[in-house]
């Protein structure tokens, strides 16, 4: 019957011979074939219509009946809808905030509980290892007192990209805390993970960072714990354990691995 100026504006495809014509060739004139047309019968509803491949535009449609006389049928029916792109972009973008850490885009802590509750607990289901590997770059703060907090955050972007390039399938990688990484190996023995950790020391050990011409080595210590799978043992112990055990990694003279059996508390 009608549509407004904003209407016209925003849907290209729509003109006065439209007047009148079945809503299936509207619907197909605003939208194409990305969504077809709702059942117009079914009372109020909200539909998304998804931006198509080439960076199109999202919409959120809302359909409500025009009320007629009582007991009468419906005149109509209205639909307002609202583009919500940048709506979308920006949730978009803020559930990436949540979920990786700025510095060197990696997942964050937040993101690491999550999936990791997750693998946690199908691992738990099929009776497989489930192993954590934590670590934490030795004396970093003296790297930031020698070369500079800029430098610093440099080592942590270097460090993350040695160990996202040898990440195997299934492992999830965090920066945990400050200067502090987690990992997680679904299906993976503590034997396994203790190895792993070994050559990832060795690699991060092997593979200074240049600063201004000069070569800064870096070094970290690392705690290994697997799951027992005791009754009521969550992931949360097993990072504890693996705490424990980088924290006698450190005790140790640092730049080493240590491992420590999970124990429910
Ligand atoms: P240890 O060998 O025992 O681990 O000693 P450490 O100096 O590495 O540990 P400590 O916990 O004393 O110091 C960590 C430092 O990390 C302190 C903090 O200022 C620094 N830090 C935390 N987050 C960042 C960051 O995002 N960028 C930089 N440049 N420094 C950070
Ligand atoms: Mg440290
Ligand atoms: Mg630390």
């Amino acid at each position: 019957v009608e549509f407004n100026e904003s209407c016209r504006r925003m849907f290209g495809g729509l003109d006065r011979s439209m007047v009148g014509q079945p809503v299936e060739r509207i619907w197909a004139a605003m939208f194409g074939s990305r969504s077809s047309v709702p059942d117009l019968g079914a009372g109020d509803e909200e539909l998304e219509v998804p931006a198509d491949e080439s960076g199109g535009r999202t919409y959120q449609v809302r359909i409500s009946p025009l009320k007629g006389q009582q007991g009468s049928v419906s005149p109509g029916t209205i639909m307002i809808i609202s583009d919500i792109t940048e709506m979308k972009r920006m949730q978009k973008q803020l559930e990436r905030n949540a979920y990786y850490d700025d510095l060197t885009g990696i997942y964050n802590r937040r993101a690491f509980l999550e999936y990791g509750e997750t693998e946690f607990g199908k691992a738990r289901e099929a009776s497989v290892p489930f192993t954590i590997i934590m670590f934490d770059i030795d004396h970093f703060k003296q790297i930031n007192d020698t070369h500079g907090h800029q430098t610093g955050d440099r080592v942590l972007v270097h460090v993350a990209g040695i160990t996202r390039s040898c990440l195997g399938q299934d492992m999830l990688l965090a920066r945990y805390g400050g200067e502090e990484f987690v990992l997680a190996l679904p299906g993976k023995k503590v034997s396994y993970g203790e190895e792993f950790a070994e050559m990832l020391r060795r690699q991060i050990e092997s593979r200074p960072l240049m600063v201004n011409g000069q070569e800064v080595t870096i070094t970290s210590s690392f705690g290994v714990a697997g799951a027992s799978w005791q009754p009521g043992e969550s992931l949360l112990h097993v990072l504890h354990t693996a705490d424990k055990a980088l924290y006698k990694a450190k005790r140790g003279g640092r730049n080493q691995v240590r491992v420590n059996e999970s124990h429910p508390a």
